[in-house]
């Protein structure tokens, strides 16, 4: 990649609206908490290197999640981490999730973890915090925690994470529904794993508000046309598409196809610790392997800005 377009890239304000805090732990902070475990980056962090599947690729994040997760002081250290690298590369606004998932796993009161990464918000970045959930979280022990998110001042929203062909459970409509009652802004990851089929289901019977992902939607011209219509934007992660096989190679990626087709499409990193991308990564990415241009690549900039969400 030439130097001039690296800086053309380094200096455009950008945004981040598809973060999964557990995925952008950085690389440092845990090798000083296990060096003998993590003395070297892992083999994902190659760019020809493609997971074997999304367990394979869950199986390994989960690990790292697993290790250095255990405390919210310890989200507090990886979001100031984190956020203090944004600074550094000119991201202005960035939206990230942690997950239900991992709350439930390591016995962590969900709340203190969302007020700690809350704390460690720096000036001159805005940051705003998602409670992930996957398709069968709503458990008997859960069920209370998630309601209750629904009250917390510091949560701007929920987001449907985990593997996206396991059933989404009856109650999720209903929650998503509340969600919005209670003035939190609703995502979904769709349209990875499964076809444009889930990507409409996140929006006509969740009401999804944005998509994760969502890049199979351009297997089937009506979502193509329902996301143009309804301006839902897709929160895309070009590289971890490639990496996670959803797309067969680099130039294959859809993220051009579904912009001339007036959807309003963001680029972010999705899970950096697994895919050792950063935000520049992604905007080279269009460049090399899509033909992007500067004004096009300034246009998706844009696109994050134009849907970062108000502070009320
Ligand atoms: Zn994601």
């Amino acid at each position: 990649m030439n130097p001039p377009l690296r800086d053309f890239i380094r200096a455009l304000p950008k945004t981040e609206t598809h973060l999964h805090i557990e995925g952008a732990l950085p690389w440092h902070l845990l090798r000083e908490l296990r060096p003998d475990k993590y003395s070297a980056p892992p083999a994902s962090w190659a760019p020809d290197f493609r997971f074997d599947s999304f367990a394979h690729f869950e199986g390994e994040l989960l690990g790292y999640a697993g290790d250095f997760f255990t405390s919210a002081e310890r989200y507090h250290a990886c979001a100031k981490a984190i956020f203090e690298d944004h600074l550094h590369r000119n991201v202005r606004y960035v939206e990230t999730s942690f997950a239900s998932g991992c709350i439930d796993f390591m016995n962590l009161d969900g709340r203190e973890v969302c007020d700690a990464i809350r704390a460690a918000v720096p000036e001159g970045l805005e940051v705003r915090i998602f409670l992930g959930i996957h398709h069968d979280g709503y458990t008997e022990k859960m069920g209370p925690v998630l309601e209750s998110a629904l009250r917390w001042d510091n949560l701007d929203g929920i987001d449907l994470h985990g593997t996206e062909p396991t059933p989404l459970g009856d109650w999720a409509p209903d929650f998503w529904r509340r969600a919005r009652d209670a003035g939190k802004f609703t995502k979904a990851h769709a349209g990875e794993f499964c076809g444009p089929w889930f990507v409409r289901d996140a929006i006509e019977k969740l009401g999804a508000q944005r998509i994760q992902h969502g890049v199979r939607a351009i297997e089937d011209p009506e979502v193509v046309a329902m996301l143009r219509d309804t301006g839902i934007a897709l929160d895309v992660c070009p590289i971890s598409n490639v990496k996670l096989r959803v797309v067969p190679s680099p130039g294959e990626h859809p993220i051009k196809q579904l912009l001339d087709a007036g959807v309003v499409c963001t680029v972010s990193t999705d899970d950096p610790i697994s895919f050792g991308n950063s935000i520049e990564d992604e905007y080279e990415f269009l460049a090399g392997e899509l033909g992007f241009s500067e004004k096009d690549l300034a246009r998706v900039a844009a696109n994050g800005f134009q849907v970062a969400l108000k502070k009320n």
